[in-house]
């Protein structure tokens, strides 16, 4: 049995403007996830640049601070089984055309940068960006122990 694994999740400003919330949550507790965290937020410029700054060269990165900032998005913290892989993978592709059918950016996003959700892609940037958003004390507790 894989171990108990935290990501962090972040509906993103387009899905947030077409009230697309509860639809996430629900793919998302109906895939077997707990949410132990939730919080909206409105991300600043510099809190953006921060959050994405793996991409700081990239050239889509003006851009894609720019749409994280064009409206509040949804935080959230999700504890399963291998839960970073997992929630990849509902999610799909980066790219909403090439989702594969059902993931939530094929569902819900519209285009490469705008595709609906965030998810962390390692459990090391999980534990990063996890603390971005949340303190310890704003989580539910784990169920089961857990190893750190
Ligand atoms: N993005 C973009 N253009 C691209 C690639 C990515 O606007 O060509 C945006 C998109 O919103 C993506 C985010 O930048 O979710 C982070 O990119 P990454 O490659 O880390 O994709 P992810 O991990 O979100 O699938
Ligand atoms: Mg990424």
């Amino acid at each position: 049995m894989s171990q108990i694994e935290r990501t962090l999740g972040l509906i993103k400003p387009d899905a947030m403007a077409q009230g697309l919330l509860g639809k996430i949550l629900d793919q998302i507790i109906g895939a077997g996830f707990r949410i132990v965290g939730l919080k909206l937020v409105k991300l600043t410029p510099e809190q953006a640049e921060a959050f994405y700054s793996v991409h700081r060269e990239k050239p889509f990165f003006r851009s894609l601070v720019e749409f994280m900032t064009s409206g509040p998005v949804v935080a959230f913290v999700l504890e399963k089984e291998n839960a970073v892989a997992e929630y990849r993978a509902l999610m799909g592709a980066t790219d909403p055309a090439k989702a594969a059918p059902g993931t939530l950016r094929a569902l819900f996003g519209q285009n490469v940068e705008r595709n609906a959700v965030h998810g962390s892609d390692s459990p090391d940037n999980a534990r990063r960006e996890i603390a971005f958003f949340f303190a310890e004390a704003e989580l539910l507790p784990a169920p089961t122990p857990m190893v750190v």
